[in-house]
């Protein structure tokens, strides 16, 4: 097997999952360790700009967008009128930037314990940082896991979890204690919705996720399947967990009218995640 030139190509092996992906490159662009993570960018010769976290493939110029969009709309559309935002994680300000385009949305606070990956974001994702300015929203670097704990009760509508993997900073993001965190700082009918790694490659994880968001108290769950290209095995996750009330569909019709471009997310898209694969219903026994 021919050996990927490391000049002219970055991997990343995943030696959980077995498998690695590469992505070609011109150059290195930046490489800097925070107290929390070593954050790299590179130069794609074919997706962009490519972010790296801890030698983990975050977020490209090309394909960024089924991530965010999932990791947003999914779950401002299933809430009725979502106003306070709290993003936990989201660095690199995409998913930020596709909630504010919600016109009922009047607060987004951003909370990422790593300003390096902002900087770096600013820097060479600058098109996702384009809504950062917005006056609704607030960025600010700290541990997400204190903040949800320190959160007022019963103030937020939808809480976004765009965190790393359960390793490192992020590994307290999928426990109890930040579950029980979030369902308390959530109001009736409020929504948390968390990356839940892949379907394919993580089922007993996504498992672990479900059985702990029920534990806690979340009246109802769902998963939704998407592609993302850059990760392991190329399908992800998010997981979308309600206090107090059952999901009641989505705002099709506001989906419908949306008055705001996206690249994936749309109605049937919505609709057709909430299918879900027959794989996924055995396992997550739907
Ligand atoms: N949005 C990216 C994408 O498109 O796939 C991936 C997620 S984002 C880069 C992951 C973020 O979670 C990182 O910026 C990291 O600093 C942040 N993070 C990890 N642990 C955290 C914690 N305990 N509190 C707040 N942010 C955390």
């Amino acid at each position: 097997m021919s050996q990927l030139d490391q000049a002219q190509w970055f991997t990343e092996i995943s030696d959980r999952d077995g498998s690695a992906f590469s992505l070609r490159i011109n150059k290195k662009l930046e490489a800097k360790q925070s107290p929390f993570q070593l954050v790299e960018m590179y130069e794609t010769t074919d997706f962009g700009n490519l972010m790296i976290i801890d030698g983990c493939t975050m977020v490209s110029t090309r394909e960024n967008f089924f991530y965010h969009e999932m990791m947003s709309h999914t779950a401002l559309f299933a809430h009725p009128n979502p106003k306070n935002v709290v993003i936990i994680g989201g660095g690199d300000c995409g998913t930020l930037r596709e909630v504010l385009k919600h016109p009922t949305v009047e607060s987004v606070h951003q909370i990422d314990i790593d300003e390096v990956v902002t900087e770096m974001a600013q820097k060479y994702f600058p098109e996702l940082c384009a809504s950062n300015q917005d006056p609704r929203a607030t960025v600010m670097f700290d541990d997400g896991i204190k903040y949800m704990k320190e959160a007022l009760p019963e103030s937020i509508d939808v809480i976004i979890v765009d965190g790393t993997d359960p390793v490192g900073p992020g590994e307290g993001l999928f426990n109890h204690a930040f579950y029980t965190s979030c369902l308390n700082a959530l109001r009736p009918g409020g929504i948390l919705i968390q990356q839940s790694e892949s379907p394919l490659m993580h089922i007993e994880l996504l498992k672990d996720i479900r059985t702990a968001m029920t534990d806690v108290g979340f009246a109802d769950l769902q998963t939704l399947p998407f592609p993302q290209p850059i990760y392991p095995s190329g399908i992800w996750s998010c997981t979308l967990a309600r206090k107090d009330e059952h999901f009641n569909g989505f705002r099709e019709s506001d989906v419908e009218a949306m008055p705001f471009d996206t690249e994936y997310y749309n109605r049937g898209i919505h609709l057709g995640a909430l299918a879900m694969p027959n794989f996924m219903k055995r396992q997550l026994n739907k």
